[in-house]
Parts: C-alpha cells; structure tokens; sequence
C-alpha cells in the first residue's frame, strides 16, 4: 500500500506506460462523435494532463492560463470539456462529500482515497484487500466489477491535531 497527498510529491503510484498520448486519446474520442479537438479543448487537455492532482472545475477555471490576446477558456467550454474528458474515460469523476473534483483516469493506475472535510485534502492509496473484497462481494450477487467508488471521509492528521483541545474543550 502507498499512499500520496495532494501537493507537490504526487508521483508516487507509478503510472502504467501509455501507448498514445491523452491528446491523441481525445482526438480519435472526439472524431468518433464527429467533433473537433478545438484549440480550447487542446489547451485544456495538455494543462490537465501535464500534473497528476485532484482539481475542481472552478480551480481549473482559476489557473488557465489566458492566451495572447489575453482571452481565457469560457467556463462553458472548460464544464463541457470536463465531461467529454470523463466520457472518453481520460478523466475520473471524484464525488467527494462536498465537492466534485476530478483526477487523471488514463494512464494512472487505480486507486482510491481518503478526503478531509476539515481542509478537503485528498490523499491516495492502494489496497489490495480491499479489491479482493470488491470482487468476492461481486461474485456472490453474480455481477462482475467494472470499478468502484470507495472514498474515506473524515479529518486528516493534521486537522486532527488542530481540533484535538478545542474538542476536549466541547466536551466539558
Ligand atoms: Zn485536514
Ligand atoms: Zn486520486
């Protein structure tokens, strides 16, 4: 089991080796519905896909860069890109408790994740038990597991620390 945070050391589950680019990806997607890979949707796909973190639609919104002109990508154009992106299976949907934050699905291997509602930290982990699990579950309701959501909520070390006192304090 390995676990990462959000943050700047986010390589630690070794991707899988991808054989074509998410670009590339997208485009033969986008072909496939008879649509274009526009310079918006170029831009987008090359920013989400160069670092590995969680992100919702209005933090991406936020950090686009704005062209030459000094035009930004419309919020319209990034929501409706986001969800070709989950469509195309580039891009996975994390339903968190109180947001929707999206993370890379293409060519990063599975996993799933704890999430602080105190500091919304996100952090990764692997458990193989838990898989094994999954699919005994499965097996005996006679279904075969595609995937799963399995998020663990609660208060992150730091945060716990943080409250510790002034919960004590609560409870005298
Ligand atoms: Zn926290
Ligand atoms: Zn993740």
């Amino acid at each position: 089991m390995s676990t990462l945070e959000d943050g700047d050391n986010e390589a630690a589950l070794a991707p899988p080796p991808m054989s074509e680019s998410p670009e590339e990806k997208f485009r033969e997607f986008l072909a496939i519905r008879g649509e274009k890979l526009t310079a918006p949707r170029r831009l987008l796909v090359r920013h989400i896909f160069n670092s590995h973190k969680h992100f919702d639609a209005d933090e991406l919104v936020a950090e686009l860069p704005s062209d030459a002109q000094g035009r930004k990508v419309s919020r319209a154009t990034v929501y409706r890109t986001l969800r070709l992106l989950v469509e195309a299976n580039l891009l996975r949907e994390l339903r968190l408790t109180n947001r929707t934050a999206y993370e890379h699905d293409y060519g990063y291997p599975s996993h799933d994740h704890l999430h602080c509602t105190e500091c919304n930290a996100v952090v990764e982990f692997r458990n193989d038990a838990l898989r094994k699990l999954r699919d005994e579950v499965s097996r005996e309701h006679g279904f075969r597991a595609s995937g799963h959501r399995f998020v663990i909520t609660g208060l992150c070390p730091k945060c716990v620390r943080a409250r510790g006192p002034r919960r004590r304090l609560d409870l005298v």
